[in-house]
C-alpha cells in the first residue's frame, strides 16, 4: 500500500502550507493563557474570514456558498496541516461540519444564499440544539414540541448541552410535531435566529472550568414555516444528514500521546530510577503505543478509500472509541506520574507540561460521549462490522405517545 500523496495531493498540501506559515502561528510557541472567551471567539471570526478570503474556508463546499469544491481528501490534507497551527477553529466546527451541510441540502435556494455565505465568512455561527434531557442516544424520543399556526411554527420546550448556543447566531432545531406516530415518524426540522423572542440560554457549568454548553429553552418561540427543513414529519431524516457529518465532523481525537508520556517517563523518577525503566510504565506504554499505530494505521485506510473515490465504512466509530479511551487514559497515568506536581496548575511554572494532561484527562470523557458514545459506537461497530443481532428496540412502531415515560 502507498501512502504518499499523489502529485496533484502534494501540490494541494504545499499550497496549504505556505498559506497557513504565512498566516498562523506553529502550535507550541503562543501563549493564550489569559485569553477570555469573547477574545477567542473574535479571533476565531477574525481567522475564519481570512480563510475565506484566501479560498481556504469550508474546502469542501460548492463555490457558489463560498467554499472551494475540494475533494474530501483535500479536505483531509487542510486539516492535517491546519491541525499543526494554532488555528482557533472550535467555534466553526458545528456550523460548518453539520448545520451548514443540512442547510444545503434541504433550505430554500434563498435562504441557502442569504445564510450559507454569512457561515462561510465567519460572520454567522451556528449550534446545533438536538439533546435534550430525555433525549440523547435516544434522539427520537425528544420532546419539544412544534405548532403549526398560520405561517408560523409555535416551539415550546427544552434543550440541553447546547454547545456554543450562548454565542451562536443561528441554530438547526428538531422537534416533535406529532406525538400520536411512531417516534421517528412524527419529528419536524427548523433553523432559527438564536435572537429569537422566547429563547432563554443557560451556561452549564463544566469540571473544566469552561462553560461551553448550554440548557436552551423555548417558550412560544414563533419560526416562521419557511425556515422548516424537509417536510412535516420528515424530520428523523434531516437529523441522519446532521448526524452523518457529525460522525466526520467529531470523529478526530488531538489531545496528549504516547510522545508527550515519553517526554515525561524520560525526565521523572519512579522508585529512585528513571521512569522509563519501570516495567510497569514501559507495559502501559507498549499497550499506548500499540493502540497508537493501530489508529495511525486505520486512518491511512480511510484516507486510501477516500483518494479511491470510496466512501469510508464504519472505521470513524473505532478512531473515536479507541482514540478517546487512550487519551484519557494517558491523561490520567500522566497526572499520577507527577504526583502532587500533576494537579497543579501554573503555567509559568509548567516543566512537566502537566496542564496538557490535565486537559486531556477533563476534556476525554466529553469526546466519548459528544457524537456517540462510546457504547453506542460500539454497538454500531459490533451491528454494522460484526454481523451481531440488533440492539433491543422495545418501543419499535408504538406511537409516541403511548411509550411509558417518566414524567415530563
Ligand atoms: C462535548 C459535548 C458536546 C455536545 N454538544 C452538543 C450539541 O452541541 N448539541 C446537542 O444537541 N447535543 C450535544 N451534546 C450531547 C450529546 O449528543 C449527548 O450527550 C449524547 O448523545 C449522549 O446522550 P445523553 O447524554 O443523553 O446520554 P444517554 O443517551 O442517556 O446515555 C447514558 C448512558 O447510557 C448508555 N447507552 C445509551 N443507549 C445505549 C444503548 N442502546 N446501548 C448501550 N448503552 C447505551 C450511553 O452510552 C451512556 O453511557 C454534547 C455532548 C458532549 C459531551
Amino acid at each position: 500500500m502507498n501512502f504518499d500523496d499523489t502529485p496533484e495531493e502534494a501540490s494541494f498540501r504545499a499550497e496549504a502550507q505556505a498559506f497557513l506559515s504565512a498566516n498562523a502561528e506553529l502550535k507550541g510557541t503562543t501563549e493564550q493563557g489569559d485569553e477570555t472567551e469573547d477574545e477567542y471567539i473574535e479571533r476565531a471570526r477574525a481567522w475564519q474570514k481570512l480563510k475565506s478570503e484566501n479560498g481556504w474556508a469550508c474546502l469542501s463546499w460548492p463555490v457558489e456558498y463560498g467554499g472551494r469544491g475540494a475533494s474530501p481528501m483535500e479536505l483531509i490534507i487542510w486539516g492535517q496541516e491546519e491541525g499543526k497551527y494554532d488555528a482557533p477553529v472550535g467555534p466553526y466546527v458545528i456550523g460548518l461540519g453539520m448545520c451548514g451541510p443540512t442547510v444545503a441540502a434541504y433550505a430554500s435556494d434563498e435562504h441557502k444564499n442569504e445564510r450559507l455565505p454569512r457561515l462561510v465568512s465567519g460572520e454567522d455561527i451556528w449550534c446545533q440544539l438536538f439533546s435534550e434531557p430525555s433525549a440523547g442516544s435516544d434522539l427520537a424520543n425528544l420532546r419539544t414540541r412544534s405548532e403549526r399556526d398560520g405561517d408560523d411554527w409555535i416551539i415550546n420546550g427544552q434543550k440541553i448541552w447546547t454547545s456554543g448556543a450562548h454565542y451562536c447566531d443561528w441554530g438547526i432545531l428538531v422537534t416533535r410535531s406529532d406525538p400520536k406516530v411512531a417516534k421517528h415518524k412524527g419529528l419536524t426540522f427548523f433553523f432559527l435566529d438564536m435572537k429569537s423572542p422566547g429563547v432563554e440560554i443557560r451556561p452549564i457549568k463544566q469540571i473544566s472550568g469552561g462553560s461551553n454548553f448550554n440548557e436552551v429553552y423555548f417558550t412560544d418561540v414563533r419560526i416562521p414555516d419557511s425556515q422548516r427543513l424537509g417536510e412535516v414529519g420528515g424530520g428523523w431524516g434531516v437529523c441522519l444528514t446532521t448526524l452523518m457529518n457529525e460522525r466526520l465532523a467529531v470523529g478526530d481525537t488531538s489531545g496528549v500521546d504516547v510522545p508527550n508520556l515519553m517526554e515525561l517517563v524520560s525526565r521523572i523518577e519512579l522508585d529512585g530510577e528513571p521512569a522509563l525503566h519501570n516495567n510497569a510504565v514501559r507495559e502501559k506504554i507498549a499497550n499506548w503505543y500499540c493502540q497508537m499505530s493501530g489508529l495511525r494505521n486505520t486512518r491511512y485506510r480511510v484516507m486510501s478509500a477516500l483518494s479511491r473515490g470510496q466512501t469510508p465504512g464504519p472505521e470513524n466509530s473505532i478512531s473515536k472509541v479507541v482514540g478517546a479511551g487512550k487519551m484519557q487514559g494517558i491523561g490520567s497515568f500522566g497526572i499520577d506520574l507527577m504526583d502532587m506536581g500533576g494537579i497543579v496548575v501554573d503555567s509559568d511554572n509548567d516543566d512537566l507540561n502537566s496542564q496538557l494532561f490535565q486537559g486531556s484527562f477533563m476534556g476525554a470523557p466529553g469526546l466519548r460521549i459528544a457524537g456517540g458514545t462510546d457504547e453506542v459506537l460500539r454497538n454500531i461497530i459490533a451491528e454494522r462490522v460484526l454481523g451481531l443481532p440488533q440492539d433491543v428496540r422495545v418501543d419499535k412502531g408504538i406511537p409516541f405517545n403511548e411509550i411509558a415515560q417518566g414524567p415530563a
